[in-house]
């Protein structure tokens, strides 16, 4: 039988690859990771996976265009990271959604707004928080203001502390 269990292609999975293929975004994933020297394969559920990138940008383990994984890692090992593919996975569905090449404006756009607002490119990326950050590997991070409150919370414990003669260091 076909299912997602057994690796089949399921019509959502046709779907996706044609609507990437059409849309432009599964090509260029294809140019950009043999431009990095990356080597792409087949693999499940109608994805590309892109093993061996080599070049510094982005700075990220795995990336999506289209239906291309792109990874640092081989494409073997991207198979034994269930999450991370899954997370991947998600990111080819936003370019269907976004019709392809409109993904990296939106990409840029979010992503500039996550790091105003926590200083971290990912934890308030509308694209990552609906991939899924955990399985992403991110971590969500407070935002400016709800740092800078906590840390002026501890620094007032810690001044009360300090005046009850408690080493600083202790009183955390
Ligand atoms: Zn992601």
């Amino acid at each position: 039988m076909l299912t997602e269990q057994t690796g089949g292609v399921l019509a959502r999975h046709r779907y996706r690859r044609i609507a990437n293929l059409a849309n432009l975004s599964t090509p260029i994933g294809l140019v950009v990771g043999l431009v990095g020297g990356a080597r792409p394969s087949r693999g499940p559920r109608g994805l590309v996976l892109a093993g061996g990138y080599r070049l510094p940008v982005p700075d990220a383990v795995a990336f999506t265009i289209g239906n291309v994984v792109v990874a640092r890692m081989p494409a073997q090992d991207l198979l034994h990271r269930p999450a991370l593919l899954a997370h991947e996975e998600r990111h080819a569905w936003q370019y269907v959604a976004l019709g392809g090449p409109l993904y990296w404006p939106v990409y840029l756009l979010t992503t500039t707004w996550s790091w105003l607002f926590t200083g971290d490119r990912a934890s308030h990326n509308l694209l990552e928080r609906a991939a899924g950050l955990a399985d992403g590997g991110y971590r969500e991070r407070a935002s400016r203001r709800q740092r800078r409150a906590r840390r002026s919370r501890v620094g007032r414990r810690r001044g009360a502390s300090d005046r009850r003669g408690v080493p600083p260091g202790q009183a955390r």
